[in-house]
């Protein structure tokens, strides 16, 4: 789902949700959308910062594993949830290809990334759920799979 921040003609300010970009284009064409509060159709779009809403949010890899990857043909006329499904697996196959495993060192070597006592880099591996809590609890970025990737791997 897509937020935008929208004006009618006597200039009340509300938000609407649309499916796409698109969606909120055909709603306006056909004179769909309305002002909650006075009910005009003459309703536009201001400025802001859009905010997207794919439901179920993967978790964020940390920054400088994996940008999220470019809409693709296959992501045509899927819905939100769908998209974000395969957006979520190819940032989960680009962070195996591109990370190392480092294994039960993970909470270890993070920390060492982090306070710049390890050259920085990609990794992946695993950590208990209380390693887990300390490192957020430091501040440093990590992101937990449900799928641990070493399943995925072999
Ligand atoms: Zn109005």
């Amino acid at each position: 789902m897509i937020v935008f921040d929208l004006l009618c003609a006597t200039g009340h300010r509300f938000e609407g949700w649309f499916g796409s970009a698109d969606d909120f284009a055909s709603q306006k064409k056909r004179r769909l959308l309305e002002c909650p509060t006075c009910g005009s159709a003459e309703v536009k779009r201001v400025p802001s910062a859009v905010r997207a809403n794919l439901g179920a949010q993967p978790p964020q890899p940390p920054k400088q594993l994996a940008a999220a990857p470019a809409k693709t043909p296959e992501m045509e006329g899927k819905d939100p949830f769908a998209i974000a499904q395969i957006l979520y697996s190819k940032m989960l196959d680009e962070l195996l290809t591109k990370s190392e495993d480092v294994g039960k060192q993970f909470p270890a070597e993070a920390r060492k990334i982090f306070y710049e006592q390890a050259p920085a880099r990609p990794i992946r591996g695993q950590a208990t759920n209380e390693e887990h809590d300390e490192l957020v609890d430091e501040g440093i970025p990590v992101a937990r799979f449900p799928v641990p990737p070493s399943d995925k791997l072999n």
